[in-house]
């Protein structure tokens, strides 16, 4: 896609530091780390959003996502570890290509907490399981 930077960081028109390279899937440093060795791991053909990969090319980024998250975690001798995906603005996804996060954390980082959570009314949740439940 035209204007997509991460499709420009794909066919190199600008630059990235780059960690591993396949067919389908390439995964390279994030500019403005969360913590130092956080990685993005995204597909080399535009796709939007996650709900919209096609299987084989989301079954090689799964696991290429894996050996990325084991190979960060033994660099940066990081304590855990997250796997992100925001999907659309509403969620956070300000490049609309889509794209694994694998962010190091360590002990007291300050990066991150908990989601706010929300609690159901009476019987909503048996409603939104059903809503969920037939659509699979
Ligand atoms: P999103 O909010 O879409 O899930 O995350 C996009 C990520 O891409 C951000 O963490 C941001 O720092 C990173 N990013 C944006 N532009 C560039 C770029 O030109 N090069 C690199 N390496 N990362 C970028
Ligand atoms: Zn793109």
């Amino acid at each position: 896609m035209e204007d997509c930077i991460f499709c420009k960081i794909v066919k190199n028109e600008i630059p990235s530091i780059k960690i591993y390279e396949a067919d389908k899937v390439l995964a390279f440093l994030d500019i403005n780390p969360h913590n130092k060795g956080h990685t993005l791991v995204i597909t080399k053909d535009h796709h939007e959003t996650f709900d919209k990969l096609p299987k084989d090319i989301l079954t090689d980024m799964i696991k290429v996502t894996q050996n990325v998250a084991k190979a960060v975690v033994e660099a940066t001798s990081c304590h855990g570890f997250n796997i992100i995906m925001n999907n659309h603005k509403s969620a956070g996804q300000l490049v609309p290509h889509v794209h694994f996060h694998v962010v190091p954390r360590f002990d007291k980082d300050g990066v991150a907490g908990r989601w706010k959570t929300k609690k159901y009314d009476e019987g909503e949740m048996n409603e939104y399981a059903k809503g969920i439940k037939k659509r699979l």
